[in-house]
């Protein structure tokens, strides 16, 4: 089995995919750094990545973006030569009840979580069946499957990208690609923070392992879909969830 070489994680300058890229590093992956805007907390991955020996590129982009995403895989084909792993784990949360959202917020979410991904599984599948392997690790929510009040149109975009999974893994299998999607709980972020800051004590009840996630517990999970011990696993949802959606 060929050792995975070349990574790139979107939205890696924090949270999960900042602990996702770090962890592909320790593995001996060379990681491409996607973020939006935030370039020190970008700046700070790299760092990381570094200090356990890894070699990491920033690449900044925004995944809504088709002509933006090309050209980022333009660029990766141009410096690495190749892209063996994509974990698309960009993502923004609006939540509210579906009464009260706005029209600019449904269209992020979109925009973001679901065309987002599409647009990056498109331009690495395109090179991934050139060299006939790959990975593909989509970044998708317990909230797809479970439901949640105020996370209808979250949900949504998330059950979107369990259906992109699936499509796809059958599409690119014949590839030697391989498609999977994990499915966090609660874990901790500064995408959750303000949940846990209102609702924390609630939550914690409602997780039977009564712990919340972390970044590392998601990243753990990534790594194997990354890694030669998964190479029959296709087209399935891993859930890391504390056991709150069975
Ligand atoms: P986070 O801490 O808010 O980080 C989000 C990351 O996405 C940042 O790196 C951000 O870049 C990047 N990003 C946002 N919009 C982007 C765009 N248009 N193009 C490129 N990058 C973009 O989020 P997180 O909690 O780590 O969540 C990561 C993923 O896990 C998301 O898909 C989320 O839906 C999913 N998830 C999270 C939880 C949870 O409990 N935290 C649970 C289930 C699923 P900047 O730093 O530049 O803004």
């Amino acid at each position: 089995m060929v050792k995975m070489q070349t990574a790139l994680v979107t939205g890696a300058s924090r949270g999960i995919g900042r602990a996702v890229a770090r962890r592909l590093a320790r593995a001996g992956m060379t990681l491409f750094i996607n973020y939006l805007h935030n370039e020190e907390a970008a700046r700070e991955t790299l760092s990381l990545i570094e200090k356990v020996g890894g070699r990491g590129i920033m690449l900044p982009f925004d995944v809504a973006d088709s002509g933006a995403v090309a050209e980022a895989f333009a660029s990766i084909e141009k410096q690495a030569g190749r892209i063996d792993v994509l974990v698309n784990n960009a993502g923004i949360a609006h939540d509210g009840l579906l009464v009260r959202a706005k029209d600019a917020d449904i269209a992020a979410l979109l925009d973001v979580n679901l065309r987002g991904t599409i647009n990056c599984c498109r331009a690495a599948a395109k090179y991934m069946i050139r060299h006939r392997r790959g990975r593909i690790i989509n970044i998708t929510s317990v909230v797809a499957q479970g439901g949640n009040p105020g996370q209808a149109c979250y949900g949504a975009t998330k059950a979107g990208v369990i259906g992109l999974t699936k499509s796809l893994s059958l599409e690119l299998a014949p590839r030697n690609i391989c498609v999977n999607a994990v499915a966090p709980g609660i874990i901790e972020t500064d995408m959750t923070d303000p949940l846990l800051t209102d609702n924390g004590e609630a939550l914690l009840r409602r997780i039977p392992l009564g712990r919340f996630g972390t970044p590392d517990d998601v990243a753990g999970v990534v790594a194997f879909l990354a890694s030669p011990d998964s190479a029959y696993c296709t087209g399935q949802v891993f859930h890391v969830n504390g056991g709150i959606y069975i």
